[in-house]
């Protein structure tokens, strides 16, 4: 195994030293059960020290308030390294400056910039804000013109369902790269040729940022069939059956989902990715598991206390 990127100093310097990143991605609940469910899960992803947790920003924007709040909070109690995920949805370019500044004012330094989905239906037509943005790499703009964030983007391995044709959509990420994204995390894909043909288009074009690998354990078949037919990513039909033939025996369901995964996060650590971005539907089991299978139970990086940053927001 290569050098974990830590998660003290700087996430943009640690991955473009070469230091491999290990994260989770966790989504705001709603409820105080939903809350309670998060907790637990955090703290049990604290215990292997991973080099930063992300935290979603709901579809419309509508758990800004949540996901603002969730964040403040790790970045206050835990010891972990916040990534605030933010969409240009629903969002004036001046509300979306006020919320850089939120996170910014909870010494939160690292934005995940994405540009969003149509609330409801993510697969229907977008239109943007009158007064906001319509691309993410306007977002990455408006962040680094913020201050000092270090700024990660999305990435597709089965390229972005809208994108007409490989061409347009590697040109298009490219040009968050330019527009100053430091690092991509990649949407659930469950085959590494996927990764490993984007990753090779995006070098080829000139573009060498970390992109790290998002990994979902499919252990229900039915929750990740719909994540799946949302993202568009294609599950392997055999995996379906596997899991399919284990419905009623949700601890083969789980065996079954971890063993894929982890030999999907052992092939492209294998083949060079900067590490992998765990995402846990806020249950930690599955995605902690996986992590252990490939590094033991040792934690993956020292710990930190979070820092303050300079929030200095020039207007777009
Ligand atoms: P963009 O980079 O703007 O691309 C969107 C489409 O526009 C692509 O087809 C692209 O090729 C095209 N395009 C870009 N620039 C141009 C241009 N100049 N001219 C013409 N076409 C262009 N959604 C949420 O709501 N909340 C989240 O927290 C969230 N987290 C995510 C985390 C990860 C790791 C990933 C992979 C996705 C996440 N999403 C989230 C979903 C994401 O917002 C959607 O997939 C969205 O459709 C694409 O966002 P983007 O940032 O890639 O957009």
């Amino acid at each position: 195994m290569s050098r974990p990127a830590t998660s003290t100093g700087n996430l943009r310097d640690l991955l473009a030293g070469g230091g491999r990143s290990y994260s989770f991605e966790f989504f705001p609940p709603r409820t105080e059960g939903g809350l309670r469910t998060l907790w637990r899960a955090v703290r049990r992803v604290e215990a292997v020290a991973p080099s930063f947790v992300s935290i979603t920003y709901g579809a419309g924007g509508t758990s800004r308030a949540h996901t603002v709040a969730v964040t403040r909070r790790i970045a206050a109690e835990t010891t972990l390294r916040p990534v605030a995920h933010l969409t240009a949805v629903a969002h004036s370019a001046v509300e979306l400056r006020h919320v850089i500044g939120e996170y910014a004012d909870a010494g939160v330094r690292d934005v995940l910039a994405l540009r969003g989905d149509p609330p409801g239906d993510p697969r229907s037509h977008w239109s943007p804000h009158p007064d906001g943005f319509r691309y993410a790499y306007q977002l990455v703009e408006l962040i680094r013109s913020c201050g000092e964030f270090t700024v990660g983007v999305a990435a597709f391995p089965e390229r972005h369902p809208h994108s007409p044709d490989w061409d347009s959509d590697i040109r298009h990420f490219v040009a968050k790269c330019r527009a100053g994204a430091d690092y991509a995390i990649t949407q659930m894909f469950f085959h590494a040729e996927d990764y490993l043909r984007l990753r090779d288009r995006v070098r080829a074009a000139g573009c060498d940022i970390p992109i790290i690998p998002g990994i979902m354990p499919a252990t229900d078949v039915r929750q990740i069939r719909r994540f799946a037919e949302l993202s568009n990513a294609h599950f392997p039909a055999d995996l379906a059956r596997r899991l399919h033939a284990a419905r009623d025996n949700p601890a083969v369901g789980h065996r079954i989902g971890v063993d894929q995964a982890t030999a999907l996060a052992q092939r492209l650590l294998d083949e060079g990715a900067p590490g992998l971005h765990y995402i846990t539907l806020n249950r930690s089991t599955a995605t902690l598991d996986i992590h252990r299978n490939l590094h033991g139970a040792r934690p993956t990086a020292p710990s930190r206390a979070p820092e303050r940053s300079s929030f200095s927001c020039v207007s777009p």
